[in-house]
């Protein structure tokens, strides 16, 4: 099989994939999260449990489309106790980049947040519904003030209306 010929698949929140058989149509659901390892090239082979076809896909992690913005916005500070909110600290933001897995942003006034804690985000995208993207982010990283953060849990790659904007902008 050509590489141009490997299909992509993007896991779910789960970490599974759906691999259907192009020959029987078989739906195989795997977990892929085997394949998150580091050095792992994200390759699953397996035999069609259908018909016995070799099937072939890459699993992409992670690797989502990363779309440049300047949008306004703001985030607060959570406590580390799982959905208990606390008077948490405030800062108005201005989103970066996007993609479905997370966004950088930058804060506009100093705020105590370390790698690993959680966030909540509020921005606007510029789309002509001006929808606002409410989430809860895991900070990953952090220079001066500017901060890389994953949507905790994940954007649903389908159906929500930040895959719309995405896929949109990219075509
Ligand atoms: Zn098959």
């Amino acid at each position: 099989m050509a590489p141009e010929e490997v299909k992509q698949v993007y896991p779910d929140k789960h970490d599974n994939v759906t691999l259907v058989c192009h020959e029987c149509g078989h739906v195989h659901r795997i977990d892929a999260s085997p394949y998150k390892a580091p050095g792992r090239s994200g390759r699953l082979s397996i035999t069609c449990v259908g018909c016995g076809h070799a099937l072939e896909a890459l699993i992409s992690f992670r690797k989502h489309y990363r779309k440049e913005t300047n949008l306004s916005g703001t985030c607060t500070t959570r406590s580390a106790q799982p959905n208990k909110t606390i008077s948490g600290e405030f800062s108005g933001i201005v989103v970066k980049n996007i993609s479905l897995s997370g966004i950088g942003f930058i804060v506009k006034s100093p705020i105590h947040a370390k790698e690993g804690d959680i966030l909540n985000v509020t921005f606007k995208l510029d789309d002509s519904k001006r929808t606002v993207i409410s989430k809860q982010v895991i900070v990953r990283r952090i220079i001066d003030n500017l901060f890389a953060a994953e949507f905790t849990p994940p954007m649903d790659p389908t159906g929500s209306s930040l895959a719309f904007y995405l896929r949109f902008s990219q075509n």
